[in-house]
Formats: structure tokens, sequence, C-alpha cells
């Protein structure tokens, strides 16, 4: 087994010491049987929270309503949740009452996916009882139970859904498909921040084509911020290379490329971006335009730093299939500059005035330091005092 699922075992073993149940459960045991890399180890138990606080010393309150606590250990912290059913649904999302259930048959019941409804006991033995190894073995994503109830219930699984088929590279089995093209418009009430976590998860999925195929295929892009409006430029997407994306700010770059946003602020705040991920992708956008007109020069590696550089570079690749820099190229040309930061130049705001005295400060300072900048960057002026000042004083001559 794992190496992930055996650090929880004492977590199950002291459970069972006390007279509870208790599986691992969720996207563990599903990756783990597909021979993915596992994330989070999550266990379910007939424990309730306060039983379970009762026999752990170290316990954090996540979710205690929801059922959920987090075991600190010294191997690791993991997310122990009471067996529950869920009640009814208001407006196609949350429950409204959470009811814990000594059954691991209404806890695996009550879970979106066939995939993800498997539990497994501390030595290994898969409990299954809704077909989800079947499943996983002929790569299909299937609801738990009627796929209308269940979207019905929690609109989000919908996402969820074409999600999944995106990082598993997993079909939508046909009744499931069927019935999220029936109820795509119950996502009116999902909350964005909801659908922004799902779509990032899709656009950064193994298959992100599968993923915006279904995106499109369901309708349900009609009811996300901008893509209603933008079919044709969003199927346009379809024979890109979006399955080297990187990272969400390369996510958004793209999207707001290919579907030619004007406003980027508005339309990433629509999606409740933070301000930095805003400000990192109105960087890298205005940089891929950029180097539409021209190579990557010192002066654009200088303003992007090597992270946002070679994001610029793997986004170009992305949407027009140029030849771009390699990491290992724009590294070695960021290193190589002769300065990094605007400090590091041999002048500054006070040498200007003693070398102008016939000046009064004005905004003539920073566009000569930023000429001096670009000189110094580009490599065609030496990073001397001496230097410089002849340079400026040539080039004040020349303008005058
Ligand atoms: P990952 O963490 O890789 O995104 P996951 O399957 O672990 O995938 P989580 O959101 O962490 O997904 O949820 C853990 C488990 O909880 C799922 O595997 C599923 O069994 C259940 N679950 C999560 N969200 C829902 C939902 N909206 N409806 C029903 N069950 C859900
Ligand atoms: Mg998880």
């Amino acid at each position: 087994m794992d190496k992930k699922f055996e650090l929880a075992t004492p977590i199950i073993n002291k459970l069972y010491q006390f007279g509870f149940e208790a599986y691992f459960v969720g996207g563990a045991v599903r990756d783990y049987l597909i021979g993915r890399e596992i994330a989070d180890v999550d266990i379910a138990t007939s424990a309730t929270p306060d039983e379970m606080k009762k026999i752990f010393n170290r316990t954090i309150d996540v979710g205690a309503k929801h059922g959920t606590i987090v075991v600190v250990t010294k191997q690791g912290s993991f997310e122990v949740t009471t067996f529950r059913s869920e009640g009814t649904y208001i407006n196609s999302r949350r429950p409204s009452k959470v009811t814990f259930i000594s059954s691991l048959n209404e806890d695996l019941k009550r879970r979106d996916f066939t995939i993800n409804a498997i539990a497994m006991t501390k030595v290994g033995d898969v409990i299954d009882f809704f077909g989800g190894k079947k499943d996983i073995e002929d790569g299909v994503i299937r609801t738990v139970g009627k796929p209308s109830d269940r979207f019905g219930e929690d609109a989000l699984r919908m996402m969820r859904a074409l999600r999944f088929a995106s990082q598993l590279d997993f079909t939508i089995e046909k009744e499931t498909k069927e019935a999220i093209i029936q109820s795509h418009s119950l996502l009116e009430d999902i909350s964005i921040e909801r659908k922004t976590a799902e779509i990032q998860k899709l656009f950064l999925g193994c298959n992100p084509q599968l993923g915006l195929r279904y995106l499109i295929e369901t309708k349900v892009y009609l009811f996300l911020p901008q893509f209603s409006q933008n079919k044709t430029l969003l199927e346009k997407l379809l024979n890109v290379e979006l399955k080297k994306l990187n990272n969400v700010e390369e996510v958004w770059s793209v999207l707001c490329l290919a579907m030619k946003i004007s406003d980027i602020d508005l339309f990433l705040k629509k999606w409740k971006l933070s301000t930095k991920l805003i400000r990192s992708v109105k960087q890298l956008v205005k940089f891929v335009n950029k180097r539409l007109q021209a190579p990557l020069s010192n002066w654009m590696v200088y303003h992007l730093g090597v992270e946002q550089a070679i994001k610029v570079e793997n986004i170009l690749s992305i949407m027009e299939n140029n030849q771009v820099k390699s990491d290992h190229e724009i590294k070695n040309q960021y290193n190589l500059l002769p300065i990094k930061e605007r400090q590091e130049l041999a002048c500054d705001g006070k040498d200007l005035l003693s070398w102008f005295q016939s000046k009064k400060p004005g905004a003539w300072i920073e566009e000569s330091i930023q000429a001096v900048e670009k000189q110094v960057v580009e490599g065609h002026l030496q990073n001397d005092k001496l230097l410089i000042k002849e340079w400026l004083i040539s080039r004040a001559n020349k303008s005058s």
C-alpha cells in the first residue's frame, strides 16, 4: 500500500481500539487504484467529532458541524469525517442538515461519483458498493444513483464531473452527461468561488481539451462569466496545446487572450480572483502581446523576472505554437543581465542633479534614469558612473 496510507494507519488502529469503524475514502482511494499520485488521505469513521476529540490528543476543528476533524499526529495531519448522510438541499447547494449515521454504505451513497465512492480498509481491502472499480477500469465518470437527482442536490457536481474528466482523462457516462445537459442551468445558484476552483482544475488537468469539449457540449459554459458570450472563441482553444498549461496564471492569461478580453480587471474580478493573481495575469498578457512583435529582450526579462518570463514564453508556445526560449535559456539570460534592479545602477537622481546643475528637479530625472537603465540592461552602456555621465551629456547635447 502507498506510504501515505501507512502514515495514517495509526489513526484507524486507534479508532478500532476504541470500538469504532474507520476506512480510507474518497480521492486518495480513487487515485491509488488508478495509480495516480495521491493527494490528501481522508478517513471516514463511525466516531463523532466529540468522540474523536476524546480519543486523539491533538485535533483541529475544521468543520465539526459537518463531522470533520483534523487529527494531528507526528506522521502528519489527516481529515477524519464522521459517516454521514445528507439532508435536504436548498437552491441546489449545501446540505441544510447533516445527520451522523453509523453506516459506511450510507456515507458512500452521498458521494458524487462511483469512482469517489470507494472505501478501503487499513489492510487494503476495497469496499465498492457502486461499481467504482469497474468505472475506474473503464475510465468512466458516473454519478452514484440517478444523475438528475444528484445534480439537483448539488449543481457543483456537474462541474466536478467535467473537471475529473480532464484530470483523469475519463469520459462522462451517457446518462450522467445527458443529465448535465438537462440540469446545467442549476449552476446559476453556485458561488463563483467554487466555479473558479473547478475551472482552474479543469484547465490544469491532463486532458483539458476533453474538459473544455464537455464544457461546451453540456452548455455548462453558459453559466460562467464571459464564457457565455464567447463560444466560438472558446472552441478555437480546442485546437491549441492546453496540456502545456502549468499554473493558474497561465490558465487565466490564455483565457484572456483567447477571448480577447479588453478589461482584464473586470473579467477576473467577476471570477473573484485575488488582486495579486490579477496583477500577474495583466503583466503576462501585456508581455505576450509585446513578444508577438519582438523577441524576448533583456529589457523584457529584466521587468518580468525569470518566473514570469518562463510563463510568457509558455503561453506563447501554447497560443501561437511559436518557437520560444527554453526555461534554461531564460534563466541564463536573466543571470547574465548587467543589473537586476534599478538600485544597482551606478547613478541616481542626486547624481543627475549635480551633472545638470542648470536644470530644476522634475520629470526629466525619472525619464533619464529610465533611459540609462534600459541602455545598461540591454548591454549598450556599461554600468559605470563616468560613462553614464558622458552618455547623458552627449544625449542632452544631441536633443538640444
Ligand atoms: P481532489 O482533492 O483531487 O480534488 P477529491 O475526490 O479528493 O479530489 P474532494 O473535493 O477533496 O475531491 O472531496 C473528497 C471526497 O468527498 C470526494 O472524493 C467525494 O467522495 C466527496 N465529495 C466532494 N465533493 C462532493 C460533492 N459536491 N458531492 C458529493 N460528494 C462530494
Ligand atoms: Mg481531496
